[in-house]
């Protein structure tokens, strides 16, 4: 078997680009698509143009013997796409293949369907958890070179040749190829992990693991821009006397009372609503295309439940009580969150200042 260097070298260069394409294609695909099913599609299309690009700068092993890094990139599409990937990239691959022709090209065409099943096998039989290092993608190249397994159904005389002088050569690129591609796919889902984190963290309550001010605004603007028939509601929730609380049983025991109250929230709001903690001892509660009495029956729920939890701290149970102010916004889009909010403070300053542990409505004290 006779290599030309020079092809093989501008191979493996052009490859490994088409490699670095392909992974940056899979971040912005991963990062701009959020359903599941469509990212594992557009995988697969990318994946399989990427697959043929490399059959355009193949090194010919002998006659009709071609290879090149298509195995490997079909592979690592399913390992890393899920199964459409693999049908997809495997399936025009392997198309794309037959219709190359030559003496190989059925043995091809059955190697890179191979190699598309071998990738779904390391996703989901032998992929390591966290963080993939160098030798997990040693690994699956070394799995994907199973694909050579392809040559058995070429003509005996032909069959034997090759598996003793061409298959170790693949064998040896399939793992060099997936330790230079693999890398270059982790490095884009550590950078997805690192930004879903990062906004993840800016969005929320580290203590209470509610929304934050910023998350609650967030999400709040986006369902008020929506259309709605019925009305809205902001329920503003304060913490009674909490002050006195924590000079009394010590910040440690405020803390976990704020988390118990986040608690009954998250459990009473209803899945379309949105809970945040908008400040240290005050909770703010967004309910879309609500009535007014659904949500009077909602705050005063909220109000007694919390009021008649028996919250215990080292022994002692620690009286809790809050007060809600609710102000309701009319049906349509282009209602302010701030407005709403100022009107739910009035509304609880009054609940406030009329005894706590009580729900006053902000259309109930005129405003
Ligand atoms: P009111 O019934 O009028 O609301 O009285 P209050 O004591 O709850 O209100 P005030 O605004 O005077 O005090 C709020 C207290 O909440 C003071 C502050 O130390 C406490 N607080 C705010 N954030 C946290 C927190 O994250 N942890 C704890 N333990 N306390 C907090
Ligand atoms: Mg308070
Ligand atoms: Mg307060």
């Amino acid at each position: 078997m006779q290599f030309d260097l020079t092809a093989v070298l501008v191979a493996i260069i052009f490859g490994g680009g088409v490699m670095a394409l392909l992974a940056i294609s899979y971040g912005v695909i991963h990062r701009s698509i959020t359903r599941l099913w469509l990212r594992s599609v557009l995988n697969g299309f990318t994946f399989a143009l990427g697959s043929i690009l490399v059959m355009l700068q193949p090194v010919q092993l002998s006659e009709g013997i071609i290879f090149d890094a298509r195995s490997i990139i079909v592979g690592i599409g399913a390992a890393f796409g899920g199964w459409p990937t693999a049908l997809i990239a495997g399936g025009i691959t392997a198309g794309y293949r037959l219709m190359l022709g030559g003496v190989g090209a059925p043995t091809g065409a059955v190697g890179i369907l191979l190699a598309a099943g071998l990738g779904l096998v390391w996703a989901w039989k032998l992929k390591p958890k966290g963080k993939l290092r160098l030798p997990a993608f040693v690994g699956l190249g070394a799995l994907l070179a199973l694909n050579t397994a392809s040559v058995l159904i070429l003509p005996y005389d032909i069959m034997l040749n090759v598996l003793t002088t061409a298959v170790p050569v693949i064998a040896i690129f399939c793992v060099i190829g997936a330790a230079m591609m693999g890398p270059l796919i982790e490095r884009e889902r550590h950078y997805i992990r690192s930004e879903k984190l990062l906004l993840t963290n800016a969005l929320t309550d580290p203590l209470t693991t509610l929304l934050n001010r910023r998350g609650f605004r967030d999400s709040v603007d986006r369902k008020l821009s929506v259309d709605n028939l019925n009305s809205n509601a902001l329920v503003l929730v304060d913490a009674d006397h909490f002050k006195r609380l924590n000079d009394r049983y010590g910040h440690a025991a405020g803390d976990e009372a704020l988390v118990k109250i986040a608690q009954i929230l998250r459990s009473i709001t209803p899945d379309f609503g949105d809970v945040g903690r908008v400040g240290g001892e005050e909770f703010a509660v967004f309910l879309p295309n609500i009535s007014r009495n659904s949500t009077k029956h909602f705050a005063e729920l909220l109000c007694m439940g919390i009021g008649k939890t028996e919250f215990r701290y080292e022994g002692s149970i620690v009286p809790l009580s809050v007060s809600i102010g609710v102000a309701m916004s009319p049906g349509r889009s282009g209602t302010d969150l701030q407005d709403l909010l100022k009107s739910a403070d009035r509304a609880l300053y009054f609940a406030k200042s009329n005894g706590r542990n009580r729900v006053i409505f902000a259309d109930a004290i005129g405003d």
